[in-house]
């Protein structure tokens, strides 16, 4: 994922907070006791073809830890790699509508999601459901806004109850009531989890390792997850394919298993939250 046009302010003012009062924000503010049984929802986002080219090495690291994720797939994507998304399915993996061309995309779509209009926004999501549906056989019921965050608009609500979804999850941890699922409407959001020393940004490779403010080492990265995974937040993480190269994504499977955390998909933990 990449900003391509940040909100200036916004990302300064956030930039600036993360900064100065990021780990003590964490510490005191956000962080709970853990619950005993814990659970976290891994998710990733291929939203170019590098990261369509790490699909199936996600795949097989996945299948080698008896873990599951969800999939935000793009539309386009399904069209050119379906048998990514067929093999993920039949894996037990789920699969999210991330719309048509993934406004703001290098590759697809220039547009940004939040200049479109709500029409042409329906439109994206109706296509990706569509495509889903003719190549994968299957109806999508879950929705991430493309980069999320300063892109989701407060109408994809509406879009989704329309098209007849159940889940969306676009907004970041510390934008919604104590970071944790919330209902818009018929819609339950999953907000994506804060990173430990930047809780103004997510725990995500993106601000980790392409950002152009915050950064962190291979070795940060790590320390931030087993924080996070200690802090008793809910665990919603998303991260980058593409990525792969940076962090060791075996290692990070290896922390979830060593402690007793199980993975679960949207659709697994729906119930608890409609
Ligand atoms: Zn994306
Ligand atoms: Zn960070």
């Amino acid at each position: 994922m990449k900003h391509t046009v940040p909100h200036t302010y916004d990302l300064y003012k956030k930039t600036f907070l993360n900064i100065v009062f990021g780990k003590l924000y964490f510490k005191y503010f956000i962080k709970k006791k853990p619950a005993k049984d814990r659970y976290i929802i891994l998710s990733f986002d291929p939203d170019e073809t590098s990261d369509m080219d790490e699909l199936p090495r996600l795949l097989a690291t996945l299948k080698k830890y008896g873990m599951k994720c969800s999939i935000a797939a793009v539309g386009a994507w399904i069209e050119k790699y379906p048998q990514h998304f067929k093999r993920a399915i039949r894996e037990g993996h789920e699969i999210i509508n991330h719309t048509y061309s993934h406004p703001d995309s290098p590759q697809l779509n220039p547009r940004h999601y939040f200049d479109l209009t709500k029409a042409e926004r329906k439109k994206e999501i109706a296509k990706c459901h569509a495509v889903a549906k003719k190549v994968l056989g299957i109806e999508l019921k879950g929705f991430r806004t493309p980069h999320f965050g300063y892109q989701h608009t407060e109408d994809t609500y509406a879009i989704l109850e329309e098209l007849g979804y159940s889940f969306c999850t676009s907004t970041r941890a510390i934008d919604s009531p104590e970071g944790k699922p919330f209902r818009k409407g018929t819609i339950v959001e999953f907000p994506l989890s804060y990173c430990p020393r930047h809780p103004w940004a997510l725990f995500d490779s993106s601000h980790a390792f392409r950002g152009r403010f915050l950064k962190h080492s291979k070795k940060d990265f790590m320390k931030n997850f087993e924080e996070l995974l200690d802090s008793g937040v809910f665990l919603n993480i998303y991260l980058d394919p593409q990525d792969f190269d940076k962090f060791d994504f075996e290692e990070l499977l290896k922390i979830i298993k060593k402690k007793k955390i199980k993975t679960k998909l949207y659709r697994d933990v729906l119930k608890d939250y409609q």
